[in-house]
C-alpha cells in the first residue's frame, strides 16, 4: 500500500493510508486524503481556503479516476461546495456521464445530499483584494465587476499573480488497484468559468492499473494542451520506466508555443508502486509519499526539467486598457 501526493497533501496522507489499512480501497484513500486538504484553511489553492477568480468567486475543480475500471468523475467551476473531490466521485459512481460543470454540478451535488456552504474565507477575500491591487493595480473591485470586458485582465493576471495551488493524490491498495484524485481552486484571478487541468481527465489526472498513473499541478493550460497525465501513462505502456515516462512527458512541453510561463509539476506511479516526479520550476520538484510500513511520510526530490526551447511567453501588448 502506498500513497503519493503533491506537497499540500501532507495534511491528509496519513489518513489516506489509514483508510486502506482499515480495509478501504485506493478510491477511498484518495477521497479521504483530499478531503483533509479541502478542509485545510491554510491551503490557498484547494477547497475551503481556495483563491477566487477575477470577480471574487471561488470556483472549484476536481477529478477522480479508478485505474481498475478506467471509470472517472470530474467537476468544474463548482461554487458553494467545499468537497469537489467527493462530488467527482459521485459523478463517477452514480452517473453515466464523466464531467459536470457549474450549475449542473451544483444541482447534482445537492441531489446527492452534499451540504452547501460558503467557500470564501475572509483571508481569501483579503488575498483577492491585495492581488488585484498589487498585481494588477486595481484598487476598487467594483471596477472589475462592472467591466464589460475582462479578457485582457484575465490574461495579464495569469502572468502576474502568484497564487497557484492544487493537490494530487495517487494511491495503490493491497490488491494493486490504483486511483488518482486532483482538487483545486485553479489559478488565482482566473477568468470566470475557466476550467483547470485538474478537471480534465488525461490532462491533470489519469490512472490505469495495467501501467500506472499520473497527475499534475501547475499551469493547467500547459497540461491540457499536452495531455500530460495520459501521455505519461502511455509512455509507461510503451515500456518506459516511471522516471523515463515523466521526463518524456516533460519534454513534450518543449513544443508548446506561447503561454507556458509557469510550467507544471508532474507526479507519477507505475503499476508496482514505484514513483517519480518532474517539474519545470526548481522550487516545485518535491512530492511526498507514505507506505503502510512507514511511520511518517517522506519527501521525494524529483527532477528539474526546464523548458529547452524559447517559450515565447511574455505578453507583448496586453495592458489593462481592455477593461472597459
Ligand atoms: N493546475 C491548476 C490550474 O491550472 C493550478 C495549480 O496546480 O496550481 O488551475
Amino acid at each position: 500500500m502506498i500513497v503519493i501526493a503533491s506537497s499540500g497533501g501532507d495534511v491528509g496522507i496519513r489518513q489516506a493510508v489509514q483508510v486502506m489499512q482499515d480495509g478501504g480501497n485506493a478510491i477511498d484513500a484518495v477521497e479521504e486524503g483530499i478531503r483533509h486538504v479541502e478542509n485545510n484553511p491554510d491551503d490557498v489553492g484547494v477547497g475551503l481556503g481556495g483563491t477566487p477568480n477575477l470577480l471574487g468567486e471561488v470556483e472549484l475543480d476536481a477529478t477522480i479516476m479508478d485505474g481498475a475500471t478506467l471509470q472517472a468523475g470530474a467537476v468544474g467551476s463548482v461554487k458553494g461546495y467545499a468537497h469537489p473531490i467527493s462530488i467527482a466521485r459521485k459523478v463517477m459512481e452514480e452517473l453515466w456521464h464523466v464531467f459536470l460543470v457549474g450549475a449542473g454540478a451544483e444541482r447534482f451535488a445537492a441531489e446527492m445530499g452534499f451540504e452547501k456552504t460558503t467557500v470564501m474565507s475572509d483571508r481569501a477575500r483579503e488575498r483577492w483584494r491585495t492581488s488585484l491591487q498589487v498585481d494588477l493595480g486595481i484598487s476598487d473591485p467594483a471596477q472589475l465587476q462592472q467591466a464589460r470586458e475582462l479578457r485582457h485582465i484575465g490574461r495579464l493576471a495569469s502572468y502576474t499573480t502568484k497564487v497557484l495551488g492544487t493537490v494530487n493524490f495517487i494511491a495503490r491498495d493491497e490488491k494493486g488497484d490504483i486511483c488518482t484524485g486532483v482538487s483545486t481552486s485553479g489559478l488565482g484571478l482566473k477568468y470566470p468559468g475557466r476550467i483547470s487541468d485538474s478537471s480534465v481527465i488525461g490532462a491533470g489526472n489519469y490512472a490505469d492499473n495495467r501501467y500506472g498513473a499520473a497527475a499534475c499541478t501547475g499551469m493547467g493550460e500547459i497540461s491540457i494542451r499536452a495531455s500530460s497525465a495520459r501521455s505519461t501513462v502511455l509512455y509507461m505502456k510503451m515500456g518506459m520506466s516511471v522516471e523515463e515516462a515523466c521526463l518524456e512527458a516533460m519534454q513534450d512541453l518543449d513544443a508548446l508555443v506561447g503561454d507556458r510561463h509557469r510550467g507544471i509539476h508532474l507526479i507519477a506511479m507505475d503499476k508496482d508502486g514505484n514513483h517519480y516526479g518532474a517539474a519545470n520550476a526548481l522550487d516545485r520538484t518535491k512530492h511526498i509519499y507514505l507506505t503502510s510500513e512507514m511511520n511518517s511520510f517522506a519527501e521525494f526530490e524529483g527532477h528539474y526539467a526546464p523548458f529547452r526551447t524559447d517559450p515565447k511567453m511574455e505578453p507583448q501588448s496586453d495592458t489593462r486598457d481592455g477593461m472597459t
